[in-house]
């Protein structure tokens, strides 16, 4: 028996055999192309990318409904890398100069992105490199003219099996839900990678960053993969097969008793309700809101409409991706947050990295009101969309009252604009900003006086509260969301907001976040915003509950002098039984 570590992805239990998939890695041929041949090297060179581009489009079609909304964004994106000139024109380049061939020409160009790309101190970034290894893989089995079939399909042994493999593309994984896998482990990636977010959404088992996992694991080798605990045993005694046996017979059941709270409502047992919404990135991501059952959507991120691109999208572009989501979602009301570039969201095309400290700088509102030529088209397509469905704008990490006022004032603009053209829109769509920012928190009565609702972004207001910078894994020890002055600056937004009679959500992770469910309730709390994957849960603990009971605590909470008491106490609130209350 042999226990391996790496990052669980993807929650659950999955117990079975491995398959291995073996991908060789390729040996590059290295020749020098006489002058005569030159233009058909390129030619060979430029017909592969266009294979390449076939071989996705045609997968993207096979995606099944039951794939993750992010399959095809990931695929859109390996696309986009085959229009890319730093991937498509240098080896051009390099053919027609050195007179190498396109092979060599390819691998020159992918080393020298690879390098540009392990400079990159953003995690993030620095994931997309596996993207241009696959693309790159991509192109350079055309140009060997191998098998493409094997590439692209996961063989019939696999059906039913755990995978291994060194890594998997985003159209594995179209495949994997068909092959009915039972889990998979990965030498590489790291909890942001695509491989990451993509075992999130098919919702079965993952661990990646296995270092190793591909040596140690054999073909056929009975295999145990605990994706909560990051953990894989190989080999493992009848005794821990039996334990793990039971624990997802108990993961299943608790699953299944989720669905059934699908219809039921989000109410306290004291009779409280709390509306429960659901957070989107992509138009796809709409599935999952209506699964969950969400009230509405309490925060639709629109930067990754800027992403992997280098100008940003037109009016029409982003009209017709709102009007989309509004649509899908057949009334539920949508808040749609304006655009929160910089910092921890980079996105192409753009130099500006926001001076020597990001987080800091000229980001999300302060960056919109320095470029009214990047907000007006914005917040024009979501007026124009506002005449499609309910819709509210957000402003993100508002930290100035002028900030709000000048937002408001193009917001009328744009509209006396649309009207003048005939445009029809929802003259009176609500305009909310989020307390992101302590300033925001601390004069939340202010805020509220100016806008139509309030949002609680704890993710950032952790990091300017603290100090701690949220990406930066070095002092990720203390971001804590019930830091005695994170959670005074939370009560100061509640009051706030009751007191002007205007709506509050809380929309950062903490919201989605079953540890502190109850404390919120207890605080005041009436509608969260969520990753949909989350919704039931918590509406379980919702509807376990009293409020009247937790907010004798929660006041206990508030009231204690260091984070220890905060943690002690939570922890207490968590266990209190509601078992005999009654209605
Ligand atoms: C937040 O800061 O809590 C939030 C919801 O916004 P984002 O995570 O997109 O910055
Ligand atoms: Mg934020």
């Amino acid at each position: 028996m042999l226990t391996i570590h790496g990052a669980g992805v993807g929650k659950g239990i999955a117990i079975g055999k491995a398959f291995v998939l073996q991908r060789d890695r390729l040996d590059i041929p290295e020749y020098v192309v006489p002058p005569a041949l030159i233009d058909r090297e390129v030619e060979r060179f430029e017909n592969a990318v266009a294979k390449a581009k076939e071989q996705l489009v045609a997968i993207r079609k096979q995606i099944p409904k039951s794939a993750p909304p992010e399959t095809s964004g990931f695929i859109d994106v390996h696309l986009l890398m085959l229009e890319d000139k730093m991937l498509v024109e240098a080896p051009v380049h390099a053919i027609r100069k050195q007179s190498t061939n396109a092979e060599r020409a390819l691998l020159q160009q992918a080393n020298a992105l690879n390098e540009v790309f392990d400079q990159m101190t953003d995690p993030y970034l620095r994931s997309k490199k596996a993207d241009i290894d696959q693309v790159v893989d991509r192109v350079q089995r055309n140009l060997m003219s191998l098998d493409e079939q094997e590439h692209d399909r996961l063989p019939e042994e696999a059906k039913d099996r755990i995978i291994v493999a060194n890594d998997l593309t985003p159209a594995d994984t179209v495949v994997l839900k068909n092959h009915r896998v039972r889990a998979f482990v990965t030498n590489l990636g790291g909890p942001i990678s695509h491989t990451a977010i993509l075992a999130r959404g098919l919702k079965i088992p993952a661990i990646v960053g296995l270092h190793g996992a591909t040596s140690y694991l054999r073909n056929g080798e009975d295999v145990i993969v605990d994706g909560k605990r990051g953990v894989v045993i190989i080999a493992p005694d009848p005794d821990l097969v039996r334990y793990y046996s039971r624990r997802k017979r108990s993961i299943e059941k608790r699953r299944q008793d989720l669905k059934a709270l699908q219809s039921s409502p989000s109410v306290t047992l004291d009779g409280k309700d709390v509306v429960l919404m659901a957070n989107i990135e992509l138009p796809g991501d709409v599935r999952s809101v209506h699964a969950a059952h969400a009230a509405g959507v309490g925060l639709y991120r629109t930067e990754y409409l800027y992403m992997n691109r280098s100008d940003p999208p037109s009016e029409t572009e982003q009209f017709t991706a709102y009007v989309k989501v509004i649509k899908a979602l057949k009334g539920i009301p949508v808040t749609i947050r304006t655009l929160d570039l910089g910092a921890d969201k980079q996105v192409d095309g753009r130099v500006d990295p926001g001076g020597t400290n990001p987080a800091l700088g000229l980001r999300a509102v302060r960056l919109c009101l320095k470029e009214p030529a990047l907000f007006r088209p914005q917040l024009r397509a979501i007026l124009r969309a506002s005449a499609f469905g309910p819709v509210q704008i957000m402003i993100p990490m508002v930290s100035s009252l002028d900030e709000v006022d000048q937002v408001r004032d193009i917001i009328e603009e744009t509209k006396a604009e649309l009207n003048q053209e005939g445009q029809p829109f929802d003259a009176n769509l609500p305009v909310g900003g989020m307390v992101e920012v302590p300033a925001a928190a601390i004069s939340a009565d202010l805020f509220a006086r100016r806008l139509d609702f309030l949002s609680i972004g704890t993710n950032d207001l952790i990091q300017y509260t603290l100090a701690i910078d949220r990406v930066d894994d070095s002092v990720n020890y203390l971001y804590d969301p019930i830091h005695p002055s994170v959670l005074r600056l939370i009560y100061i937004t509640i009051r706030a907001a009751e007191h002007a009679g205007i709506p509050l959500t809380m929309c950062g992770e903490m919201a989605g976040d079953l540890k502190f469910t109850r404390l919120l309730l207890g605080m005041g709390m009436r509608t969260l915003s969520m990753d949909p994957a989350v919704l039931l849960e918590v509406k379980k603990v919702v509807r376990e509950c009293s409020v009247k009971r937790l907010k004798k605590f929660a006041d206990k909470v508030l009231r204690a002098g260091s984070t220890e008491e905060t943690h002690s106490l939570v922890r207490q609130i968590n266990q209190l039984d509601f078992s005999t209350t009654r209605l």
